[in-house]
């Protein structure tokens, strides 16, 4: 199976709500992202409309289908007939024309193909013998109501009507009416026929499924005035019983004598099949399909509203329908078509957990007797054994148990509170303590239990704490001494607003403080020292200068007594 839903990682919160939502648990979480493990989906879809983040997006072969149009091909619009419950404001043949425009060839719905396959259900019994040997049979319409059976309960499988989808018939029929090499675009509210369309089988028949909402935002973003288009009409004859494929009994065949139930919705469907492994089930026709509300309710519609509204106007819509009964169309297709497709069980990777393995596992989640299974659910399943069951086929893993994970947070955060070297109290608004972790309570000198519900004025200077009451203002990186305790901290008090409460987390700065006192004290015996220096050789240069002061005097006596005499011994000679 490819692809038909993407997880976008970047939206993806890991929040479980796909894995709750999915009937077959086939979403993994890893690395807090999901993972759809193709194998064991049944394209229902439940996923996509679930995901409250949409990060789960349907493939689109839009720009795929373009690409045929911008080729020549000869493009088919195959419709289901609900794309007429909810046109998004346009009429019939507007709509019709609109898609003329954006290239397609012909444009037809499937309504003849799916009588073609209803009188086919009423002969296939007839073969079987009047009246028939099964005390069960169930419609095979919905692709994903068979995956369901087809991949997860075998012995059910026998009682599927053993043809092919009005779908697929359809496109057959297209592609001898025009041609192999029309390209046959489906377009559902289904996001399973994407699966169906994929089978090998299949390929060649169905080029590219679009569901409704993929092609009417083709539609409006393509198409100005809309509203002003000339109306043109489908390009084949619209069958009445086929819009609303099963809706009535099939009448004229031993079927028509079964009880017709319809079984809508997967809650139902597994309702029912338990019911058929009871053995409860007798005579009875089931049209399952796994949508709440059937295809009025497909995927495509994400939101269950609107359910009655589009099958009242889809049946408003088969009244407008050209054939009740047989027709030439139907004739042809009928009688030329190979409908039957007796469906086979398909294999899944589904690895068998053992007592032992699933006890290991829910030890893993610290689930070690009965009363700690909680079975929340808020793992994405139903029971603690549920989840301990998929860890043994590797789509679950013990820390996605949200219970486990915040025992072993509290665990690790009580651990982290009670040896923290940092002094932490709790205060509620009575300024009474709450709580103190060990460090505290032996800075206080009593033990925790005396603490607890005094008054925390006694111990310290409760101004901060007053303040940040009601202010709601947190105090961070706040610089203190408790002179009482001979300690200087870095205080941190925070405000809880749910608990109505104070948090103080005071860091023990007293090491820190006392060396920069020491070596403050160390730079002002510094500085007196240096003074003290400088002061003393201001001294000694002093009284130097003033030696040298005194001995330039008497040179320049000296000097000057020898000049003179110089100059009267000159005179004298
Ligand atoms: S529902 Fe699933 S896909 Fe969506 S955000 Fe949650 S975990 Fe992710
Ligand atoms: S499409 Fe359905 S079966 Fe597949 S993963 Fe989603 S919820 Fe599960
Ligand atoms: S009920 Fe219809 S829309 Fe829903 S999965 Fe089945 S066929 Fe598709």
């Amino acid at each position: 199976m490819e692809n038909f839903l993407e997880v976008v990682d970047l939206k993806c919160k890991g929040c479980y709500r796909c894995v709750s939502s999915c009937p077959v648990k086939a979403i993994k979480i890893e690395n807090n992202k999901a993972k759809i493990v193709e194998d064991l989906c049944i394209s229902c879809g439940n996923c996509y409309r679930e995901c409250p983040h949409d990060a789960i997006v349907v493939r689109s072969d839009l720009g795929q289908v373009r690409e045929y149009i911008r080729l020549n091909y000869n493009v088919v619009a195959s419709l289901d007939p609900f794309i007429f419950s909810d046109l998004s404001g346009m009429n019939k043949g507007q709509f019709v024309t609109a898609l003329k425009q954006l290239g397609f060839y012909k444009v037809e719905d499937m309504s003849m193909a799916s009588k073609a396959v209803k009188e086919f259900y009423k002969g296939s019994v007839n073969k079987n013998g009047n009246p028939p040997k099964k005390k069960l049979l169930m419609s095979t319409y919905c692709n994903c109501a068979n995956q369901m059976i087809k991949k997860y309960h075998e012995d059910i499988v026998p009682y599927l009507m053993p043809s092919e989808s009005p779908m697929v018939i359809h496109a057959k029929y297209i592609k001898e009416k025009y041609g192999m090499d029309t390209k046959v675009i489906h377009i559902g509210p289904c996001i399973s026929r994407k699966v169906e369309a994929l089978e090998p089988q299949n390929r060649d028949y169905i080029d590219k499924v679009l569901t409704f909402s993929q092609l009417l935002s083709w539609v409006y973003s393509s198409i100005d005035n809309i509203s002003s288009l000339d109306e043109s009409e489908l390009d084949n004859a619209v069958h009445t019983e086929g819009c609303v494929f099963l809706d009535s009994p099939c009448t004229g065949s031993p079927i028509g004598e079964m009880t017709k139930v319809d079984i809508l919705g997967i809650q139902e469907c597994d309702n029912f099949i338990n019911a058929v492994y009871s053995g409860e089930i007798e005579n009875v026709f089931a049209n399952v399909r796994t949508c709440v509300g059937g295809c009025a309710g497909g995927p495509d519609y994400k939101t269950k509203r609107g359910i009655v509204t589009r099958e009242q106007k889809v049946r408003e819509y088969a009244k407008e329908g050209r054939f009740d009964g047989k027709s030439k169309e139907l004739d042809s297709i009928y009688s030329n078509m190979q409908i039957e497709n007796p469906l086979k069980k398909i294999d899944v990777p589904i690895k068998k957990a053992t007592e032992d393995e699933i006890k290991n596992a829910l030890a893993k989640m610290g689930k070690v007797t009965k009363e700690l299974e909680l079975d929340c659910g808020a793992c994405g399943y139903k029971t603690c054994r549920e989840k301990a069951i998929a860890i043994c086929k590797g789509m679950s893993e013990p820390k996605n148990c949200r219970i486990y994970m915040h025992d072993m947070l509290n665990r690790l955060s009580n651990s982290i509170f009670d040896i923290s070297p940092n002094y932490i109290v709790i205060v509620g608004e009575d300024f009474k303590i709450i709580d103190v972790n060990d460090a505290m309570q032996n800075i206080m000198g009593e033990p925790k239990e005396k603490l607890i519900g005094t008054y925390i004025g006694n111990y310290m200077d409760i101004r901060d704490f007053v303040e940040v009451s009601y202010s709601k203002q947190d105090i961070l990186g706040k610089k203190v001494r408790w002179e009482n305790y001979g300690k200087d901290l870095m205080e941190n008090i925070l405000y809880v607003e749910e608990k109505n409460a104070l948090v103080a987390i005071m860091n023990d700065n007293t090491k820190d403080e006392s060396q920069k006192r020491m070596i403050q004290e160390m730079k002002l015996r510094t500085i007196d020292i240096s003074q003290n220096l400088i002061e003393k050789q201001m001294r000694v240069a002093q009284e130097i200068a003033s030696l040298l002061g005194e001995s330039t005097a008497e040179t320049k006596i000296i000097l000057t007594s020898l000049k003179e005499l110089a100059i009267k011994e000159k005179e004298y000679y």
